[in-house]
């Protein structure tokens, strides 16, 4: 008998990605699907950082209404918590279970009656996946939930304290899927610095990124976004290894003394002005994370954080506008900022983010990617930075690695022929 089609819909971060994973290798009398027209039963792996993230989900399932097979509407991931039971009561999906249930998923699949499974928020997974659906890089998850408490944020409420994986089994997960040909793998967490960090003196993250390149196969490996004060300096000491990707993504979430204390950071200017600087010194591309419009940013804070944000060495950005969640410290915070103020603000970052990426592209030499998909005839993938590059080429270049120096540098992506 046919069986049944199942599509991921996947929100949000890379942990998300590695769930879905999970959910994937996890189906037996299902089929995976990535054509979500051709699916009897759809998975929302849904995100709930942001109010966008909820009205994103929200209409993506109204959207699924229209779809002429009227799949099976299946709501999993973050916004379980703060989201799932409203649009359980308002009929708008079939069922519902918790990241805690996902490695059950074969056999809740297979309930066809309307069930609400919220599950736990104390799971680690035990999966080992052989394979990345529709990837070229690998992520792999190493740790989950947060310990931190920033006053905007609702994840450590919907994922969870801070719990890590076996180094054991992040290494087997890495053997299997480097044998399977993946070279690149990204490192991925609610608050992934958090890591191996229990002993004093000791960093399990360096350790066990030292251990990873030591697998045969393993050509780069790169991380998700860790906090300035987890940067040890063991890991200091790894910045030169050939296999570390030349680019760290690291949450700054502001650059004044007043908003970090107000949004309770743990991060302060000025030493995150010196590892900045002092990471950017190895030829590195750093990115970051920048909430505007958090309550109490006043014209002038703004001013100040803007003359500070130039004198970091950045080349990244994930720049947001403040996003009341309710049940956070912030949601209930004087001075709000209005919705228009923070979007100009949001602009005047990003451009000047942009332009550093620019010059930070135009002085780079020699560039190591791997192609990750062809469109329209042209090849696409990231360098060592973390820089997209657009390649023309005769051959089919998707899944390789290629270096290459003769670059034309265009406002927001490299291009080469090879
Ligand atoms: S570190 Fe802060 S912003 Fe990041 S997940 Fe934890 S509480 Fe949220």
């Amino acid at each position: 008998m046919n069986k049944q089609k199942v599509y991921f819909k996947t929100f949000g971060c890379r942990t998300n990605v590695v769930d879905s994973q999970i959910m994937m290798s996890k189906l037996e009398d299902f089929d995976t699907t990535l054509d979500e027209f051709e699916a009897d039963i759809v998975v929302i792996n849904s995100c709930t950082v942001t109010n966008s993230a909820d009205s994103t989900a929200r209409s993506y399932i109204n959207g699924l209404k229209k779809f002429d097979k009227n799949p099976r509407v299946i709501f999993t991931g973050c916004g379980v918590w703060t989201k799932g039971e409203g649009l359980f009561k308002e009929n708008k999906i079939d069922a519902l279970f918790g990241a805690s249930e996902k490695e059950n998923i074969n056999t809740l699949l297979k309930n066809e009656s309307r069930f609400f499974e919220a599950g736990d928020l104390n799971h680690i997974d035990n999966t080992i996946i052989e394979n990345m659906i529709g990837k070229s890089r690998a992520f792999i998850k190493i740790q989950e939930g947060c310990d931190f408490r920033c006053s905007y944020c609702i994840i450590p409420y919907v994922r969870g304290n801070s719990r890590g994986y076996g180094e054991e089994k992040i290494l087997e997960q890495i053997k299997l899927l480097a044998s399977n040909g993946f070279g690149e793998f990204i490192l991925t967490g609610t608050n992934l610095g958090s890591y191996g960090k229990g002993v004093e003196g000791k960093d399990g993250l360096a350790i066990l990124l030292q251990k990873i390149s030591q697998i045969k196969g393993v050509r780069r490996v790169r991380l998700g976004s860790v906090e300035p004060i987890q940067i040890t300096p063991q890991f200091k000491e790894l910045l030169d290894e050939p296999w570390m990707g030349k680019h760290l993504h690291i949450a700054l979430q502001h650059t004044t003394k007043e908003m970090l204390n107000l949004m309770n950071r743990r991060n302060k200017l000025k030493s995150d002005l010196e590892l900045f600087e002092f990471i950017a010194s190895k030829n590195y591309a750093l990115g970051t994370d920048f909430i505007v419009g958090h309550p109490g940013e006043t014209e002038e804070i703004w001013q100040n954080a803007i003359e500070n944000i130039k004198r970091f060495p950045l080349t990244h950005l994930h720049g947001f506008t403040y996003s009341k969640r309710d049940g956070t410290p912030s949601a209930t915070m004087n001075g709000q900022v209005s919705g228009d103020i923070a979007k100009k603000r949001l602009a005047e970052l990003t451009s000047i983010i942009d332009a550093k990426n620019y010059d930070f592209r135009a002085s780079k030499g020699s560039l190591d990617i791997l192609i990750e998909t062809e469109k329209d005839g042209k090849f696409f993938g990231y360098d060592q930075f973390f820089n997209q590059i657009e390649v023309v080429s005769d051959a089919d270049l998707v899944g390789d690695w290629i270096s290459i120096s003769d670059v034309q540098v265009e406002n927001k992506i490299n291009k080469a022929v090879f």
